[in-house]
C-alpha cells in the first residue's frame, strides 16, 4: 500500500525529483589546511590563513577526504575517476572570503553510481547517481534580531564536503525520503559522517519538476534548499507538486527558482531565481594538482570497507530476525550495534522483543537517546537471562527493567534488594494455593458447577498472595490440579 500523495488527485501528472546531498565529512582536519575540523567552538576560533583565504596562501589537499570520497563511491557502485580536478566556482558571499569555492567541476572523483531503495510494496528501485564530488564548505552569516547587524563565523569554512547528485529518477515524496534515509545510513555505516541533519552535517537540496504523463521532456524545475528533516522534505515536496501542477493547469509556466520551506505556514517560499552554471565561471584551480587515484589505492580502500546497511539486513535475516525486525535495526546504526552487543551476550530470541518493545518504548517516552539510556546491552542481556532461567517472572523483569532505566543499578542487586525472585518452588506454591482453595470454598463450588471464568479469580488471588512473584506457569498447573480434584 502506497502512502497517500497529492499526486493521487492528478492522475495525468508525474513528478521527477533529483536530489543533491551535501555530506559533511568527519575528518580530523579541514579539507585544505591543518585546522581542526569541528565547528562547535566560539565563533572564528577554529580558523587559519588558508581557510580564511588570505592572499598568498596555498591549499594542500587532505588525503583522508579523497579516501572517504572513494569509500562512498565504492559503496554506491560508482566509477572512480583515475584523474579528477579541483575547480573554482566563483560567487560573492560574505561567508566565502576567497570569493570562490574550491569544488570539482567537469571531472569529479566519482561518476555514474547508484543506490537501491526499498519501495512500500517491498519492490526495489535503483536511483542513479550523476556524480559525487569533493568541495569545501563556506562559513556562516549570523543576522542579529536585536540590531541591524550581521556577523560572520568562519569556523565552518574549509570543512570537507561530498556533494552527491542523483538523476531525477525519484518519482514521489515517499521515494525521496527513502533515498535520503538509505544514503544517510550508508555514510553513517561507512563512518564518514554523523548524518546529523539538524546540525547540518547531512543537507539535501531537492529539485522538483512535474509533467504530463507521457511527455518526453522534463518540466521546469524548482529547487528546495536546506530542509533539515525527512518529514519536512516530504511535506515540502507534496506542497511543491501541487503548486507546480496548479500553475500548469492555469495555463501558466513554472519559473525556475530556488525556494525554501516555511514550516510555520506549511508552504514553500521564493528565495531567489536560479543562477546558471555559466554565472559561476568555473575553471580548474591552478593551486591544486590533479587528483590521481591508482587501482592499488582503490583495492586497499575496498578491503577496509565496513558492512553496509543492505549487507547487515541480509545477515540479520539469516540469523533469524524477521524482515520487519531487521529493518528497524538497520535503519539506526546505534540500535543495530546495541542489538549486536546484547545478542553476543545472550542469543535468546527474547532479546529482540525486549529491544523493540521495552527499550524503544522507554526511550520514546522519556525522550532520551539510546546512548543516554542506562539499560546497557550488558544489563539488558542479564535481565533476559534472569527471566529465561526463571529466576524472575515476566512481571518482575519489567519492574527490574524500569528500575535499571531510572537508576542504572545492577539487575541482580535490584532483585536481591527488592525481593523480586520468583517463587518457583512447587512446595511453596502448593501451600499458598491450597490455602486459597480453603479460603474460597464458595467460588470453588461455583467453579466446579461450570463457572469456568472463576479460574481467572484464582490466578489473581495466587498472584496477589505471592506478591506477583509466583511462576505463572506453575500456578496455572497447580490450580488446575487442585480445582479439579
Ligand atoms: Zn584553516
Amino acid at each position: 500500500m502506497a502512502s497517500p500523495s497529492i499526486l493521487d488527485n492528478y492522475p495525468d501528472y508525474e513528478v521527477n525529483i533529483g536530489i543533491e546531498v551535501h555530506v559533511q565529512l568527519n575528518t580530523k582536519t579541514k579539507i585544505f589546511c591543518r585546522t581542526a575540523n569541528g565547528t562547535s567552538q566560539e565563533p572564528n576560533t577554529n580558523i587559519c590563513q588558508v581557510c580564511c583565504g588570505y592572499p598568498g596562501v596555498l591549499p594542500v589537499l587532505n588525503k583522508k577526504v579523497v579516501e572517504y570520497a572513494i569509500l562512498v563511491g565504492l559503496a554506491t557502485n560508482s566509477k572512480i575517476s583515475p584523474k579528477s580536478f579541483f575547480a573554482r566556482k566563483h560567487y560573492f558571499y560574505p561567508d566565502l572570503p576567497k570569493n570562490y569555492q574550491i569544488t570539482q567541476g567537469a571531472l569529479p572523483i566519482c561518476t555514474e553510481g547508484n543506490i537501491e531503495i526499498k519501495l512500500e510494496d517491498n519492490r526495489k528501485k535503483i536511483i542513479r547517481l550523476i556524480r559525487i564530488h569533493m568541495e569545501e564548505d563556506a562559513g556562516k552569516s549570523l543576522h542579529s534580531n536585536m540590531s541591524n547587524e550581521s556577523f560572520i563565523d568562519l569556523n565552518r569554512t574549509g570543512t570537507p564536503l561530498l556533494e552527491i547528485v542523483s538523476y531525477p529518477d525519484i518519482s514521489s515524496s515517499h521515494e525521496a525520503k527513502e533515498y535520503l534515509k538509505t544514503l544517510r545510513s550508508i555514510v553513517q555505516y561507512l563512518g564518514v559522517c554523523s548524518g546529523n541533519m539538524e546540525e547540518g552535517a547531512f543537507r539535501a537540496d531537492t529539485n522538483i519538476s512535474v509533467r504530463k504523463k507521457g511527455a518526453t521532456k522534463l518540466g521546469t524545475r524548482c529547487e528546495l534548499k536546506n530542509i533539515n528533516s525527512f518529514k519536512f522534505i516530504g511535506d515540502a515536496i507534496e506542497y511543491e507538486i501541487e503548486r507546480q501542477i496548479t500553475i500548469l493547469e492555469e495555463g501558466q509556466q513554472v519559473i525556475q527558482q530556488t525556494r525554501l520551506w516555511d514550516e510555520k505556514n506549511r508552504k514553500t517560499i521564493l528565495m531567489r531565481s536560479k543562477e546558471e552554471a555559466a554565472d559561476y565561471r568555473y575553471f580548474n584551480d591552478p593551486d591544486l594538482p590533479v587528483v590521481e587515484v591508482d587501482q592499488n589505492w582503490i583495492t586497499n580502500i575496498k578491503n577496509s570497507m565496513p558492512e553496509l546497511p543492505n549487507q547487515k539486513f541480509e545477515r540479520f535475516i539469516k540469523e533469524g530476525l524477521s524482515p520487519y525486525e531487521a529493518d528497524i535495526l538497520v535503519n539506526d546504526i546505534e540500535l543495530a550495534n546495541y542489538y549486536e552487543s546484547t545478542h553476543k551476550l545472550n542469543n535468546s530470541k527474547q532479546v529482540i522483543n525486549w529491544i523493540l518493545r521495552e527499550l524503544l518504548g522507554y526511550i520514546k517516552d522519556s525522550k532520551i537517546t539510546l546512548l543516554e539510556c542506562k539499560v546497557t546491552p550488558e544489563k539488558l542481556a542479564k535481565i533476559v537471562s534472569l527471566l529465561e532461567s526463571s529466576k524472575i517472572n515476566n512481571h518482575a523483569a519489567k519492574e527490574v527493567f524500569d528500575i535499571v532505566a531510572e537508576t542504572g543499578e545492577n539487575p541482580e542487586t535490584i532483585i536481591k534488594e527488592r525481593g523480586l525472585e520468583q517463587i518457583g518452588s512447587i512446595d511453596e506454591l502448593e501451600t499458598i494455593i491450597k490455602q486459597i482453595i480453603d479460603d474460597n470454598q464458595k467460588q470453588v463450588t461455583q467453579f466446579k458447577a461450570g463457572n469456568e471464568k472463576l479460574f481467572g479469580f484464582f490466578v489473581g488471588e495466587s498472584m496477589k498472595r505471592t506478591k506477583g512473584k509466583g511462576n505463572p506457569h506453575l500456578i496455572q498447573e497447580l490450580l488446575k490440579k487442585y480445582l479439579n480434584n
